[in-house]
């Protein structure tokens, strides 16, 4: 894998930042987008610009294609049997709104949904909401140590009146990446329906729906080298056929009364409202290229950073790293001392290097470890050693600046 060569298809990772150049280190929030992703935006708003499924005019035609083979793509990227598994949304969080709002709406007092303490704000707060229609109890499975989940206390969380079991492939703040497979056939074996959040998976690991045998699988573009405004629920079709619309409108129906609506086969049941269609044909170039790449590659790549600059910390005195699973992804949260992560992140920015800082949408996560916040650094395809020196010794200049 030539990584220069790659660098060269991303034209932000050229420019400088206060004065020096930029090293963008906050991949898990969003990713950057290759010139070819930008271009078809660009090329689409200049001759496909027509709303897809409600003409007959050519250019309508054109841009419908478009979208559809996207969801064809889509369809392969993560193994679904069919087109129609595959639901456009905003991002993650609305595809988990769907799932809860539409497959929630059947849960009743007293019923328990099984979540993790590493949930991302998106897995959590569209469960409680059900608490509008329902008495809803959330049970939360806990980690160790090293940040792994404790799958003895997972499996003794199921009962009779459990109704949903949703966790992360992948977390955007430990990086651990969870057992789904196992996690999900436990929950089966309960006769319990599973969503997996996988916004931080999708751009780094092969994912394989069937082979997974989850029911709901949710990722965003803007995180895999794509458009932002573009989110997929994959989803079982047996559920889907049998779930209520999650909101009405155009291109979700067949037939309007005042009286009546029938709805829309999938997946335009689920699609209501105009889509953000030239993003969605835009999202096929951000697939064709991480399969031009490949995700073998890129996993390895990424695994080679986060081996190397992890070592690289350590050495620093007072720093701890949260997150030590030996199955975990290129992220990397961090404190040193009593130091704030805001300080420290502010530093860094003025050094050229971007990472997060705070709570990352994970507060419970938070509460856990025992911290406000942590320092956030994470990796993506164009990454280099050399980032990762400048990352290192940006941070150690920053923290003989605070000391
Ligand atoms: N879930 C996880 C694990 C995330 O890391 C994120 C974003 O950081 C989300 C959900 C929400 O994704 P989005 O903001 O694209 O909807």
């Amino acid at each position: 894998m030539d990584v220069e060569k790659i660098r060269g298809e991303f034209p932000i990772l050229g420019r400088e930042v206060n004065g020096r150049p930029l090293v963008y280190l906050d991949n898990t929030a969003t990713s950057q987008t290759p010139a070819e992703v930008v271009d078809e935006i660009v090329r689409l708003y200049e001759n496909t610009k027509a709303n897809v499924h409600r003409g007959v005019h050519s250019l309508s035609q054109e841009a419908t294609d478009l979208q559809e083979h996207t969801r064809r793509r889509v369809q392969e990227f993560v193994n679904a049997a069919e087109p129609e598994e595959i639901i456009f949304t905003r991002g993650t969080t609305e595809a988990i709104n769907l799932v809860a709002a539409s497959y929630g709406s059947r849960f009743r007092d007293g019923d328990e949904i099984i979540l993790t303490v590493m949930e991302h704000h998106a897995n959590i707060v569209p469960w409680q909401l059900l608490r509008r229609h329902a008495d809803i109890k959330i049970r939360v499975v806990e980690i160790n140590e090293r940040g792994e989940l404790d799958m003895d206390q997972y499996r003794s969380l199921f009962n009779g009146r459990t109704v949903m079991a949703a966790f992360c492939h992948v977390s955007n703040v430990l990086g651990t990446v969870n057992p789904v497979k196992e996690m999900t056939a436990i929950a089966h074996s309960h006769g319990v329906p599973v969503l997996i959040d996988g916004a931080q998976a999708s751009p780094h690991l092969r994912i394989d729906v069937r082979d997974l045998d989850c029911d709901f699988y949710v990722f965003s573009s803007h995180k895999m080298y794509g458009p932002t405004g573009v989110g997929v629920l994959y989803g079982r079709r047996s559920l889907l056929e049998e779930m209520p619309p999650y909101q009405g409108g155009g291109e979700m129906i067949k037939h309007v009364t005042f009286a009546h609506t029938t709805y829309a086969d999938l997946p335009f049941k689920f699609e209501a409202g105009t889509p953000d269609f030239i993003d969605i044909a835009a999202f096929s170039k951000a697939l064709d290229f991480i399969g031009r790449v490949g995700l073998d590659n890129i996993e390895a790549h990424e695994r080679e950073l986060l081996d190397y600059t992890t070592a690289k910390l350590e050495e620093i005195e007072g720093l701890k790293i949260y997150g030590t699973a030996p199955h975990k992804s290129a992220v990397i949260s961090f404190n040193v001392g009593n130091i704030h992560n805001y300080d420290l992140g502010m530093l860094l920015d003025r050094l050229g290097v971007a990472v997060r800082t705070g709570h990352h949408c994970a507060q419970p996560l938070m509460q856990r470890l025992g911290v406000p916040g942590t320092v956030r650094a994470s990796f993506a395809v164009y990454n280099t050693r050399e980032e990762a020196d400048a990352f290192i010794a940006a941070l150690r200049r920053a923290l003989a600046l605070l000391s």
